[in-house]
């Protein structure tokens, strides 16, 4: 039997991008591609990009000229396809350039320059897909695109508008992945909390039950599946309201990641962001007395153009009050391509910095604290890992994978990795817990 062509895959970026290269992944394999793990046995190479910041632009750039040099044959997509001729310019040779989300254009280019075996093994494909994360995680994407226009962000020029999944198809697959192991579903998407606005939510169906194309009944739905599910990049559009009783009752984790940016009216103004911080605070004291174990995660921008002291001073206070348990902190660059580049009043470098740095210091002190609340009691976590020193790498609820922190169970080395198992806390520090095993 003749070796089947073979394809190298190099997959950066975010979540949003890892699906992207596992529908890749997973229809090269019912077509009987092979993935090959060098860049010596691959045949071709496919390059899923990140176009977001600087940084990414130059890693991305980096990983094509060095897939170019070990093989030589390499399909550029993802992101930073997306943005003119810069993949082009800097390496005329790459076979094809495709933006995100292209896979029918991806699989297209990769017919033209390796042509498709002859007899597809499909049956070697498992039914939920080829996955990139560890077997009892996925995350799960339900829309693509965005309807806002953010001033630093050029994702909307990248991905266009907001395209729902419509809602059968969403559960279908999150159904097929709960049937291979998978423990815990991540939604992701570039604004969750919009889906369905571009269906007008119409009404799509799952196992015969007429269901709205709407976080709601999507976040209830998959509340039925029996394993976690987690939602990301949350817009605290009113009908976010609605999902806090789901998570009070344990139908999905209680959990939200919530991208705030900011809490002065004048940088959120600047930013293209809807402006409410007062309501913001009501809303989370409200989510709160319903679901007091909520963990409250959200992302900031620092040193963006025109932020005055006065206005960091805002921000400083809105952390204060609203003591959110996980707080990203960037400062602010421009990214090619986006409007905010044109705003005067640059922040300079040091200022970025030093704001960053007290921003940090003061969250620090909150998220200790919050994480300080949670000794003694038990906890049901799920095992990632177990380590060199025998103890398991766990998350609870609050933690999702990569971003957040972990639960660390120092007698924990014979519990089975991606399954659920109980503890009891006794101690934390800045980011993580740690607990010994309650075995039952
Ligand atoms: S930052 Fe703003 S424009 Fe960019 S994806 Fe998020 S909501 Fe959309």
């Amino acid at each position: 039997m003749s070796r089947p062509p073979q394809i190298g895959f190099v997959s950066l970026g975010c979540p949003k991008a890892l699906v992207d290269s596992e529908h890749i992944l997973t229809r090269l394999r019912a077509e009987g591609y092979g993935v090959s793990p060098t860049y010596q046995a691959a045949d071709l190479v496919v390059v899923n990009t990140c176009g977001f910041i600087d940084t990414a632009v130059a890693e991305s750039l980096e990983a094509i000229g060095e897939a170019l040099a070990e093989n030589g044959r390499v399909i550029v997509t993802g992101c930073l396809g997306a943005k003119g001729n810069i993949v082009r310019d800097l390496h005329p040779s790459v076979l094809a350039v495709t933006g995100p989300h292209a896979c029918e254009e991806v699989m297209a280019a990769i017919h033209t320059h390796l042509p498709q075996p002859h007899d597809p093994f499909v049956d070697l494909v498992p039914p939920q897909g080829i996955k990139l994360t560890p077997r009892h995680y996925a995350y799960l994407k339900i829309s693509e695109g965005c309807n806002h226009r953010c001033t630093f962000c050029i994702i909307p020029q990248l991905r266009g508008d907001l395209v729902s999944r419509p809602i059968g198809e969403v559960l279908q697959e999150a159904e097929r992945l709960v049937q291979a192991g998978v423990r815990e579903l991540l939604v992701v998407s570039q604004d969750t909390s919009a889906y369905g606005v571009d269906m007008r939510y119409r009404t799509g169906f799952w196992k015969g039950r007429p269901l709205k194309t709407h976080l709601s009944s999507l976040a209830a739905a998959l509340g039925e599946l029996g394993i976690w599910i987690r939602l990301h990049y949350v817009y605290p559009y009113p009908h976010v309201d609605e999902l806090i009783p789901l998570m009070a009752e344990g139908k999905i984790l209680p959990y939200l990641d919530v991208p705030l940016q900011h809490a002065s009216s004048g940088v959120l103004k600047a930013m293209k962001r809807p402006a409410n911080t007062g309501g913001t605070l009501e809303r989370i004291r409200r989510w709160r007395e319903i679901c007091p174990d909520l963990t409250l995660r959200s992302t900031f921008i620092v040193g963006f153009p025109g932020e005055t002291e006065n206005d960091f001073s805002r921000l400083l206070e809105f952390l204060a009050m609203a003591e959110l348990d996980r707080v990203g902190c960037f400062t602010y660059s421009p990214v090619d391509g986006a409007t905010a580049n044109q705003l005067p009043d640059p922040v300079p470098e040091e200022v970025k910095q030093e704001r960053q740095a007290r921003l940090m210091e003061l969250q620090a002190t909150i998220s200790a604290d919050r994480l300080r609340r949670k000794i003694g009691r038990s906890l049901t976590v799920l095992v990632d890992a177990i380590d060199d020193e025998g103890g398991a790498i766990a998350r609870s609820s609050a933690d999702a994978p990569e971003i957040d922190g972990i639960v660390y169970i120092e007698d924990g080395a014979d519990l089975p990795i991606g399954e659920f198992a109980s503890v009891r806390v006794f101690e934390s520090d800045q980011h993580d817990l740690y607990g010994e095993s309650l075995r039952v």
